[in-house]
């Protein structure tokens, strides 16, 4: 790990000056990741201005929507009464990612930026167009069972790490930053970027700007939804496929639907072309494989990978049954 300046920031306004002085500093919240890839020499900041004093932890139902601080820990926000009742899919999300340990530590802001575990990214001696441009992509011609079937590209095939950002996207919500250009916000859904030619670039997020909350707005039939992770291993394990879903159901059809993916696309993946097929249909087996083969139909699997086209479908398909049982 290199060496490294300390601060620590009481207000937002504060935080934001202080990395304004600071251009090769970063902010640093739950830590859980950034530490890791300063030890494997991936992140280089010589400065930390430490946010975890900033008055940005509480969740506030404000109109309707549920406004939720950058700085709420994870495990805080999935134990939240609103958000078991009124968002049950991002409640198991949340407790489908990482350790219990980890989501003490690891805040809402800090799940956005996460970044990606490919292991070429995390070791400096292999090639890694993500981590230093033009250096090629050692998961494409090498080990990639792990990585993205959807939104990839020649130069990166990364997967998006985060859970929580699945079930967001579902749920259509909002970013909110500052900066000393002010304040701006963003859908979630346009907040991560493609990795197209230039996969270092992640987000929309600045220099300089600091998340401040997410914002999820009303929603009533997403009570009825669910987070189905297939994985390696029972707990703290990544996706190898996820479905975020929710649907709503009137009179025999299916009046709504959100269904967004995690664990195949390079960033949080919203599959409308299922939402399409969904919508206005009756509820069925039949029509939940025609909206799970329209979300796939644009994958682009690897040798490795291929087998993440049936699991992820199976995926959909069991997610919408799960959903479709909920009282
Ligand atoms: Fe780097 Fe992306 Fe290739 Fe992984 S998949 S080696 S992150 S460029």
């Amino acid at each position: 790990m290199n060496a490294f300046r300390y601060f620590e920031a009481a207000t937002p306004e504060n935080a934001i000056g202080l990395l304004a002085g600071e251009p090769y500093g970063t902010f640093l919240a739950g830590g859980t990741l950034l530490i890791d890839l300063m030890k494997q020499r991936v992140e280089l900041p010589d400065a930390l201005i430490d946010i975890n004093r900033l008055p940005l932890a509480e969740i506030e139902e404000q109109g309707g929507a549920l406004h939720i601080g950058a700085m709420v820990r994870n495990s805080d926000l999935a134990d939240h009464p609103a958000v078991r009742s009124r968002y049950p899919m991002l409640s198991q999300a949340l407790l489908s990612g990482a350790s219990p340990q980890l989501r003490n530590m690891a805040t809402v802001g800090g799940n956005i930026m996460q970044r990606t575990r490919c292991p070429y990214f995390r070791d400096p001696e292999l090639p890694c167009n993500k981590r230093e441009p033009n250096t090629g992509c050692g998961a494409i011609a090498g080990y990639h069972r792990m990585h993205a079937i959807l939104g990839t590209s020649d130069k990166c095939i990364a997967v998006h790490p985060s859970d929580m950002c699945v079930a967001l996207v579902a749920l259509d919500a909002i970013v909110h930053m500052e900066s000393t250009a002010g304040k701006r916000s963003v859908p979630l859904l346009e907040f991560h970027l493609l990795p197209g030619d230039t996969p270092e670039e992640e987000t929309v997020l600045q220099r300089g700007e600091l998340i401040t909350a997410v914002e999820i707005p009303d929603l009533p039939f997403a009570r009825r939804s669910t987070y189905l992770k297939v994985r390696d291993r029972a707990s703290y394990e990544f996706a190898l496929t996820s479905a975020a879903v929710a649907i709503e159901v009137k009179d025999g059809k299916i009046r709504a639907a959100r269904v967004a993916l995690g664990g195949v696309g390079t960033k949080p993946w919203r599959a409308y072309e299922a939402e399409r097929v969904l919508v206005d249909s009756a509820p069925r087996g039949s029509v939940y494989r025609q909206a799970a083969e329209a979300a796939l139909a644009g994958a682009r699997p690897g040798s490795q990978n291929k087998f993440k086209l049936e699991l992820a479908k199976e995926t959909i398909v069991r997610a919408l049954e799960q959903v479709e049982e909920l009282p």
